[in-house]
């Protein structure tokens, strides 16, 4: 079912206008059709994305209710290491009661930091090949600019800051709307867990690099997010 909703998802962001009785001026923030009924008591569910009051977006969300795959808790875990020689370790934990669109609970512990904060991202590759460098932009399947794990305009891999202590040790707790653990445009399971040097301003910096990377410097420590079990 999954694979259909993103075959949808695909097919819809390029012919919304095409659905019959439906046109595209009335699709609204976060729209729900009456929906034609491509299967009998399963709506077809249509949701503008980001679902951000005054934001022009093409991007949308078409799946059946209710779904019918495999919907079993799913984890996955990434063990983050220094880039060289650095002493920095932790592991970062990710949590999806209900995958493939509930949220992602995340859980930190990592050593080693240098005291205060420190941007933490999902990139797009999970290529460890060249320690942490060539692991591609932050993971971005929307094409949107950085901001910070609140936002709605965002990277889907932007996770914020975690702070260290006077010991360098850092833990962080959030709960994530946007990623998933199960695969799709949201997947983030093998791509790449980064800390970097600096803290990120999370879109809010008014620099050039901001709006890109939230100004966080180079890479610390990555690992690669791998499933448990
Ligand atoms: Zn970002």
């Amino acid at each position: 079912m999954f694979k259909l909703r993103l075959v949808m998802l695909l097919f819809l962001a390029f012919n919304v206008a095409k659905i019959r009785n439906y046109p595209m001026e009335n699709v609204g923030v976060n729209s729900l059709y009456p929906a034609p009924q491509i299967v009998p008591g399963r709506p077809l569910i249509v949701k503008n994305y980001p679902a951000v009051e005054n934001y022009q977006s093409d991007l949308y969300e078409v799946y059946a209710e209710p779904y019918s795959y495999d919907v079993r808790p799913l984890t996955a875990i990434a063990l983050v290491q220094s880039e060289g020689e650095g002493s920095i370790s932790g592991e970062v934990f990710f949590l999806q009661r209900h995958p493939p669109a509930g949220p992602v609970y995340v859980r930190a512990n990592i050593t080693g930091l240098s005291e205060g904060r420190h941007g933490v991202h999902i990139h797009q590759a999970g290529d460890l090949r060249e320690g942490c460098v060539k692991l591609g932009p932050h993971f971005n399947p929307f094409l949107l600019q950085h901001g910070g794990p609140s936002d709605h305009i965002r990277h889907v891999g932007d996770m914020g800051n975690i702070e260290a202590d006077s010991d360098g040790k850092a833990e962080f707790n959030y709960v994530d709307p946007l990623m998933s653990l199960s695969g799709g445009p949201r997947g983030i399971v093998g791509r790449a867990v980064v800390v970097t040097e600096n803290p990120d301003d999370l879109g809010r910096g008014g620099t050039a690099n901001s709006l890109n990377t939230g100004d966080s410097g180079k890479p610390l420590a990555c690992g690669i997010i791998a499933y448990v079990n």
